[in-house]
């Protein structure tokens, strides 16, 4: 079904003296509503192309009116919906409706069925906009993505949206968010993965604890894997392992920041990033049950503890040039394969314990490096990326968050971690929310200044 929508505007520009800034000024005035009004068009249109084949039973075929026209059967306790699709006109009712570009006031047509003899609006029922409904996810879109941005009031002010800070809690707590973004990740997809854990003032001043865990993913992208308001770091470390499936080729190196209760976290899916400078130590182990003196093993010691030293240049890795990140990706390199060489040579001697640790060893001996070149991330201590999620996350709790329940606080930040890191994610959860799936369309076809037909 296709309708042109047409716009007629006048406008009066005093020549040589109207501005940019004024016409815009005065254009953004008419945004919301010049869209407001559109859509009331479009739906008394649509209120009239369904009325019509709910009446006109004759001109169009029990097929045609199988979409439009369902609704609950008259007085049946059990909700079911009734098979009848033909009905009488009964006028009209005032109905109001809450959208983000404001409310609108309409009437809406009235039917009557003549199976069950309910009354009701066949428009809201295509709408999916109930009779009573309270909860409207059009704005619920709109009021979730304003306080993840902090700019709610501006919204609800702007808009004459009527709701309170209450409201706006119902929303966030009401959210099936935590039951959205619950899929598996492949543990082959990760990088690494991060935890930490931030305080967030609650209820009448108490202090929470708030703690996420992220990993990274082979691009470098924040892949949010779970956030907890008071919840232990074991409980956390479960729901976490849950959730990472499969095997990766090698170890994912967990990264933390000192935060106590996680020295063995996640052990069995990740690897602590182990501290490369004490693998000398273990090497030098291995040699002596190969049958190594000191003295003969102490050159190869140094050899390995000068193949994994690589320094790492200090500052933020997005403001380092290409060619200073050069000199840590020849070093990364040379050294890769000169263990690679005294592995061999460790063969060829016979240092059969020595070759298979470093060999063993070898698989993690650069995880750091090869983190630090693809993400920025500095491990084991964790510098720029986990600390920049806690500052986006905690930046905005402290702005809207303050009194906020545990799950509120808990939906909050699993909101701003997938807004902000999973955009598409983000954008899919809210289509399939609202049902957008292409069954209306519109595009502008034509502007254009016609002379007022009075001149
Ligand atoms: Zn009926």
């Amino acid at each position: 079904m296709k309708r042109y929508v047409s716009i007629t505007c006048d406008f009066d520009l005093a020549i040589g003296k109207a501005n940019l800034n004024e016409i815009v000024y005065r254009l953004k005035k008419h945004r919301d509503s010049l869209m407001l009004r559109m859509l009331k068009e479009i739906l008394v249109a649509y209120d009239d192309l369904i009325m019509e084949r709910l009446t006109q039973t004759k001109i169009y075929p029990s097929k045609m009116r199988k979409g439009p026209g369902r609704h609950v059967r008259k007085d049946d306790a059990e909700k079911r919906f009734c098979r009848g699709r033909k009905v009488y006109r009964r006028g009209y009712r005032d109905r109001k409706i809450k959208t983000v570009l404001g409310v609108l006031d309409m009437r809406v047509r009235m039917a009557e069925c003549l199976t069950c003899g309910s009354r009701y609006s066949p428009l809201l029922n295509a709408l999916h906009v109930a009779p009573y409904c309270r909860k409207e996810t059009n704005i619920e879109h709109e009021v979730t993505e304003a306080v993840i941005d902090t700019n709610y009031r501006r919204l609800i002010e702007g808009r004459s949206i009527d709701i309170s800070l209450g409201g706006v809690h119902n929303i966030v707590v009401g959210s099936d968010i935590d039951k959205a973004f619950q899929k598996d990740i492949p543990a082959e997809e990760l990088y690494g993965i991060m935890a930490d854990g931030t305080g967030v003032k609650q209820h009448k001043g108490s202090k929470g604890e708030l703690r996420t865990v992220i990993g990274i993913s082979q691009q470098g992208r924040v892949v949010p894997l779970g956030s907890f308001v008071n919840t232990s770091w074991p409980e956390i470390e479960n729901v976490v392992k849950e959730r990472i499936k499969g095997t990766a080729d090698r170890p994912i190196p967990f990264v933390y920041d000192g935060e106590p209760g996680l020295d063995d976290f996640l052990s069995g899916t990740a690897e602590v990033q182990r501290c490369a400078w004490h693998a000398p130590r273990g090497l030098y182990h291995a040699l002596w049950e190969d049958g190594l003196k000191k003295k003969e093993s102490q050159p190869q010691i140094d050899k390995v503890k000068q193949l994994v030293g690589i320094e790492l240049p200090s500052g933020d890795f997005e403001i380092l040039k290409e060619e200073d990140k050069e000199p840590v990706r020849n070093r990364y390199e040379k050294s890769k394969k000169e263990v690679q060489e005294l592995i061999s040579t460790f063969y060829e001697k016979g240092y059969q314990k020595g070759a298979s640790y470093l060999e063993n060893l070898s698989k993690r001996l650069f995880t750091n490096i090869e983190l630090w070149l693809s993400t920025g991330i500095i491990a084991p201590k964790t510098t720029s990326l986990i600390e920049r999620v806690f500052r986006e996350i905690g930046r905005r709790l402290k702005r809207i968050a303050w009194g906020w329940s545990d799950a509120a606080v808990t939906n909050l930040s699993k909101m701003i971690l997938i807004k902000q890191y999973a955009k598409d994610k983000w954008e899919q959860f809210w289509k399939e929310k609202l049902g957008i799936k292409g069954y209306f369309n519109i595009q502008i076809q034509t502007v254009e200044i016609n002379l007022c037909p009075t001149f």
